[in-house]
């Protein structure tokens, strides 16, 4: 499956820490970012990423064109509750299109937890 992955700048850790924890999981499937966390991800996972432009450049809306050209199954994006972000409308437009195409979308580790493991599971049977 075709996974994005996709961290405000106070969840890049965060994002990388649950890549290294899901490391099998995630390196069985085709994986694309935006460029800042994408970046991140390869460095410090070693995972295979494709990188698209970083998010406030435009990133978000590549995925967003993947999305609805039917090239992603699930997207993982931490999101920072706390901080207000410069490409807000680009980031609403992303949550909109996984609506529109009823792509999986998980704000927060514990969701992208769960979506991994049935990913997984689906993946298996
Ligand atoms: P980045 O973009 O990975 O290039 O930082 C993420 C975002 O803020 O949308």
């Amino acid at each position: 499956m075709n996974i994005a992955l996709i961290a405000h700048d106070k969840k890049k850790d965060a994002l990388v820490s649950f890549a290294q924890e899901n490391f099998d999981l995630l390196n069985k499937h085709q994986l694309y970012a935006t460029g800042t966390t994408g970046g991140r991800v390869i460095d410090e996972t070693g995972l295979n990423v494709t990188r698209c432009k970083s998010g406030p450049l435009g990133g978000d809306q590549e995925i967003g064109a993947l999305v609805a050209n039917g090239e992603i199954n699930a997207i993982f994006f931490f999101r920072d509750p706390l901080t207000a972000q410069p490409h807000e409308p680009d980031v609403s437009a992303l949550l909109r299109l996984s609506d529109v195409y009823d792509v999986p979308l998980a704000t927060n580790e514990g969701t992208a937890a769960a979506v991994l493991l049935l990913i997984d599971k689906l993946d298996r049977e």
